[in-house]
């Protein structure tokens, strides 16, 4: 199957659907709760809605932020978050995207992150790279003096005072290729809060761009093909930001 132009097809469908009420109180009425006990929200609904309706079709296994898991015994798993910050997009700040990631078996085969606002396109193709509309992309080197981060979490952390800018965006996948294309040197959320659809596009978008993921002891960051399960995550450019992220939050 090409992933690419699916992805892509139903990013294009979605955005033309709720670009329309971006910003608009009635993105934010409430439809019901997700399988994760979340609030779905119009905006979630609608784009949600655009997802299965390309996907169903295919015979794949799906699990989604809104619909949780559907199984068709495929070998294919698509895992999506039709709309990543949707309180950003409710509350009309311009950060929030589309996170699809394909996975066959177990592993991770073609991810896609689409940022509506900007029309950028950011892909992930393990061991093959990861991509901003077509071209590479890498983290950036650390420079200690002007760490740029985004942190979910216990702000005591000491290290915390030497931060130069935090960027806490409220697009867990949006911030994992901001990390990617050298915007941000880390995405930290250690709050047990998010799940694998807000991810699972993101961590091989920034793996492949050279990015260290691990949970919050320094282990490789592993988790479920599931819309309910609960995770802390650690995503750097560096092995020297990861020693002193997790030399700070023991
Ligand atoms: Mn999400
Ligand atoms: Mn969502």
């Amino acid at each position: 199957m090409k992933w690419d132009e699916i992805a892509l097809k139903i990013a294009k469908d979605i955005e033309k659907d709720i670009m329309p009420i971006f910003g608009k109180k009635e993105a934010s009425k409430f439809i019901g709760y997700s399988p994760s006990g979340d609030k779905t929200k119009l905006v979630d609904k609608i784009a949600e809605d655009i997802v299965l309706e390309h996907l169903l079709p295919l015979d794949v296994n799906i699990v989604s932020e809104e619909s949780g898991g559907i199984n068709k015994e495929s070998e294919y798993t698509v895992v999506v978050d039709p709309v990543d910050g949707s309180y950003n997009f409710i509350k009309g700040i311009p950060i929030f995207g589309f996170s699809f990631a394909v996975f066959k078996k177990n592993e991770p085969i073609y991810t896609m992150i689409y940022e509506f606002v900007t029309k950028n396109v950011y892909e992930g193709i393990p061991k093959r790279g990861a991509y901003l509309n077509g071209r590479k992309i890498k983290v950036k080197p650390l420079k200690l003096e002007s760490i740029s981060l985004s942190f979910y979490g216990n702000k005591d952390a000491n290290f915390l005072k030497n931060v130069r800018r935090f960027r806490i965006l409220g697009a867990i996948a949006v911030e994992l290729v901001y990390l990617a294309k050298g915007s941000l040197d880390g995405v930290v959320d250690i709050r047990k809060y998010v799940r694998p659809t807000d991810i699972a596009a993101g961590v091989v978008i920034a793996r492949e761009s050279g990015a260290i993921i691990t949970d919050e002891n320094g282990e490789e960051l592993t988790f479920n093909l599931s819309a309910t399960e609960r995770l802390n995550i650690i995503a750097v450019n560096s092995k020297e930001l990861l020693d002193i992220i997790l030399e700070n939050i023991k």
